[in-house]
């Protein structure tokens, strides 16, 4: 599917921003400040030759030429040479493979980095930190992802890996992770935990107002959020407890990195201020001591589009048309 957004700025460079998820792909054709002047979206590609393809129709429709190609992906990528390092999952057929040879653009410059890098990078160079250069973002959907800037770099690690922070451990009496591990903050506050939180209090019989769907799928996080809201106990007492989690593990990402601005993105940041109003006034107190201020925690502002843009800027950055 093909979207024309804003016409361009004559002469404003531009790239192809490449946001490969599970469920979707997205690309857009970004401009140097950080519009969006034509998306594209469809089912994630299950095969290699799939997201060339993708890829190559993308570049066809630019009437100016690009400056290169950003590739936002799961999982774990070497921002040096574009390799998937690990994949697990319906991508797993990009594991091993430089994405710029899968892409093969030619002379087109490929750039690659994990997605959730990519959605703080749009944040750094347009959106809600701009112009910062200590921030930290975790992007809360499906599962937590996360990602660092320290004085101005991305945190890669020594194996690429750093920045999951989706993986801490909150619980160290918790469940089994996807990751292997146990009690980290993704399964304790995830669009999964919280659903899969609700149905075990349905299975119990406890008292709850929201039912299961005509196919047996429990509630979704959106209609959780909304009962807690209007009185519901148990969606209440489920919030409640993810919240208080969620709130645990801010507070350490806080000591640990000491950012100017936290940002909270994905899809369940999207019940905004409710979110936060909880746990603002915990998370300052339990901060202020060692850290000495009020650190802002604040939404992502570019919702929905934060992958594609931030992908692109990994072009506008390794050329130099732009800095953090
Ligand atoms: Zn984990």
């Amino acid at each position: 599917m093909r979207e024309k957004l804003t016409s361009a700025d004559s002469g404003d460079p531009l790239a192809v921003g490449v946001d490969i998820g599970g469920t979707a792909i997205k690309a857009a054709l970004v401009g140097v400040r950080g519009d969006l002047l034509e998306s594209f979206h469809e089912p994630s590609p299950r095969t290699a030759s799939a997201l060339r393809d993708f890829v190559h129709s993308v570049l066809k429709s630019a009437k100016v030429p690009v400056r290169g190609i950003g590739i936002g992906c799961k999982g774990i990528i070497d921002a040096d040479s574009s390799r998937v390092k690990s994949l697990p999952g319906d991508l797993h057929f990009l594991e091993g493979q430089l994405l710029s040879e899968v892409i093969a653009a030619g002379d087109l410059p490929v750039c690659a980095e994990n997605d959730a890098r990519t959605a703080l990078i749009a944040e750094v160079l347009w959106g809600a930190a701009k112009g910062r250069r200590n921030v930290v973002m975790l992007t809360l959907g499906t599962g937590v992802g996360g990602a660092v800037l320290v004085d101005g770099a991305i945190l890669h690690g020594a194996g690429g890996a750093a920045g999951h922070l989706g993986h801490v451990t909150v619980d160290p009496r918790g469940g089994l992770c996807i990751c292997g591990n146990y009690g980290c903050l993704e399964t304790l506050f995830s669009s999964r935990a919280i659903e899969s939180d609700y149905w075990a209090h349905m299975h119990r019989a406890a008292p709850v107002k929201l039912s299961m769907g005509s196919t047996g799928q429990p509630p979704d996080t959106k209609a959780i959020f909304n009962a807690a809201a209007e009185g519901d106990e148990c969606a209440r007492y489920v919030v409640d407890r993810a919240l208080e989690y969620l709130g645990a593990a801010l507070v350490s990402f806080l000591h640990t990195f000491d950012p100017e601005i936290f940002i909270l993105g994905g899809n369940i940041a999207a019940a905004g201020p409710q979110l936060l109003a909880a746990i603002q006034d915990k998370i300052t107190r339990r901060t202020k001591i060692l850290l000495g201020r009020e650190i802002p925690i604040v939404f992502q502002k570019t919702v929905g589009y934060g992958g594609v843009a931030g992908a692109a800027g990994l072009v506008f950055l390794e050329q130099g048309l732009l800095t953090i």
